[in-house]
């Protein structure tokens, strides 16, 4: 392509309302454009970038026997009612009336539409497994869309439902879907982690979410350094282990702290690790009551793991100062479980800390070597806290590290959920209807596009993994309108690179070197090719790739093989 055919809208200021570097970089790249609050035009370039991803992601989907469809994105109310969701959608759903009044939504997904397909047009369990996906525009009316195309609110995803007669089919499916999507993030360079995600009532590992690795990630992602081990932080279970090393117990002493409550306030006094510190949190109880749970000073308690606890309420509710003080007879920074008036339930790891320190429920006052067992009884424990870096991998394997997350990728296993509501059956074996079991596997297409960012850039602006680049190749000219000889070559080399299948870029603006460079670099195509007439009558061209700066100087026989086989080779 030729920029005189394929104008650049490249911006030299980081746009002011675009918070993370994906949406700068877009911006600025000249891919994208607001048009307003969550919706995006793209631009020629960056079309080129999302068409890329989509190929990947259709080849991939193909070749695990996936069938390509494409249904309406607008949708009539009556399937949603029909699977209860038009009411239990809430404002993100788009709805609008046509002009005999009839009421339809934008589609945010497409379960309803689909079963709609196939129960009409599948009859009996011969026709199964099917897997029908598409590639298309969806529309949720996020309450905060932000961060340019990664939560929009018009954007473009992969959606696939699979039908099957039972569980075990569907669970086939799934498992080939799982491969399917690690195939396509590694095509596409992501470090990435398939995270196990909350499936709610359904339990199990019926959903994976696929979370590309960046810290503007909304996610925390716990994953072990040494297997495939990753889910949600909050998810994360953290085991019992015994304690295995006996300590003496120290006679417990009760220490004037009168100024320090917080946990790191009381370790620097007494100069003890906060490892060494029980803290309690008072939260309300199923029955009323109030209820304490004992942590670690140095663990964090998750309130998704505490409210699952039977006897405790969801959402979690923490005690107010009148019910701190009807069973601890102070006030929060001084509680601690010695003498406390009411049931005491604890982490796995706060059984295993002795000679502790903790709140001696008496305001201005701590003790030293307080022990479970010998000063207070030893409470039941369960899993409480979130994991942290550095704690052993739930599955046995490595430590665990924790890192941001950009979901783009979830894959479900839906059961019966939709299939139910909508009727939706085939004739088994035995000539018996059976309610169809379903799957479905989403990928944020657009949101891909910027998470890629994320991984893949410098001061200078993008640095596109091959495989997504807009173009493979730059082909600067310095001097285009002076030198005959370089006019010449670069129109023999575009004509001979394009003979090959390599995507270039030629740059015909005849613009300051700088401003090429510049332009190029931000845009991130990976091979850059300079053309001068100094090159040339040495019998050279400079080569530089995006990912380092080193400047190569290639001779005019060799340029079309190199070029040739760092394309190749990194495909
Ligand atoms: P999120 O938790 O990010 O809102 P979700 O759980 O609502 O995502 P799904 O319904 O599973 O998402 O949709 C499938 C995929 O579509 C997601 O994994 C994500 O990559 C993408 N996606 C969802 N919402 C948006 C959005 N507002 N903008 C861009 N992509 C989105
Ligand atoms: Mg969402």
């Amino acid at each position: 392509m030729r920029i005189s055919q394929f104008p650049l809208y490249t911006l030299k200021e980081v746009p002011a309302d675009a918070e993370i570097v994906s949406h700068q970089l877009m911006l600025r790249a000249g891919m994208i454009r607001k048009l307003t609050s969550g919706m995006y035009t793209w631009l020629p370039i960056g079309l080129r970038v999302l068409r890329k991803v989509e190929n990947i992601i259709r080849e991939e989907m193909d070749h695990a026997g996936a069938l390509e469809l494409l249904m309406p994105s607008v949708q009539p109310a009556e399937l949603w009612q029909e699977s209860k969701r038009w009411d239990q959608y809430g404002p993100e759903l788009l709805r609008f009336k046509d002009r005999h009044e009839r009421s339809f939504c934008y589609g945010p997904t497409h379960e309803e539409v689909i079963t709609d397909l196939v129960r009409r047009e599948i009859r009996s369990y011969k026709q199964l497994p099917i897997n029908f996906y598409q590639i298309q525009t969806k529309f949720r009316d996020e309450i905060r869309p932000r961060f340019g195309i990664m939560r929009a609110r018009e954007f473009i995803m992969k959606d696939a439902y699979s039908f099957h007669e039972n569980h075990a089919c569907l669970q086939e499916t799934y498992a080939k879907m799982h491969q399917a999507y690690t195939n396509i993030f590694t095509r596409l360079g992501l470090q990435f982690r398939a995270v196990e995600a909350d499936t709610g009532s359904i339990g199990g590992n019926a959903s994976h979410e696929f979370h590309v690795l960046a810290d503007s990630g909304e996610d925390a992602i716990a994953f072990s350094d040494q297997s495939d081990y990753a889910a949600n932080v909050e998810l994360a279970p953290v085991h019992f282990q015994p304690a295995n090393v006996k300590q003496e117990l120290k006679p417990i002493e009760k220490v004037a702290t009168p100024k320090q409550k917080t946990i790191e306030e009381i370790s620097q006094k007494l100069k003890v690790e906060s490892a060494h510190c029980i803290k309690i949190l008072l939260v309300k109880a199923t029955d009323g009551e109030v209820i304490a749970l004992a942590i670690r000073g140095d663990h964090e308690l998750n309130p998704v793991k505490a409210e699952k606890i039977e006897s405790i309420q969801s959402p979690l509710t923490f005690a107010n100062d009148e019910e701190i003080n009807s069973v601890t007879g102070c006030s929060a920074g001084f509680i601690g479980p010695i003498n406390l008036n009411c049931r005491i339930i604890a982490d796995h790891a706060a059984v295993n800390v002795q000679n502790f320190v903790c709140g001696a429920n008496e305001i201005g006052f701590h003790f030293i070597n307080a022990n479970w067992e010998r000063d207070v009884p030893t409470p039941e424990h369960f899993d409480l806290r979130k994991i942290q870096p550095g704690d052993p991998s739930p599955d046995g394997n490595g430590t665990i590290q924790v890192r941001r997350g950009i979901e783009v990728g979830h894959i479900f296993q839906l059961g019966d959920k939709y299939s139910r509501e909508l009727n939706a059956n085939v004739l088994d074996q035995d000539g018996r209807e059976k309610i169809l079991t379903m799957g479905c596997y989403g990928i944020g297409v657009t949101r891909v596009v910027a998470a890629t960012i994320e991984q893949n850039y410098d001061d200078h602006g993008i640095a596109w993994p091959l495989p997504l680049a807009p173009f493979q190749v730059s082909l600067i000219p310095i001097n285009l309108d002076k030198s005959s000889a370089v006019a010449e070559y670069c129109e023999e080399l575009y004509l001979q690179l394009q003979h090959l299948g390599i995507e270039v870029l030629f740059d015909d603006r005849n613009a300051r070197p700088g401003m090429m460079f510049a332009d190029h670099e931000l845009i991130g195509i990976p091979h850059r090719v300079v053309i001068s007439d100094r090159g040339l009558k040495a019998g050279t061209v400079e080569y530089k790739s995006r990912s380092n700066d080193e400047v190569l100087h290639i001779s005019l026989v060799k340029i079309k093989d190199y070029l040739r086989s760092a394309i190749i080779s990194t495909e």
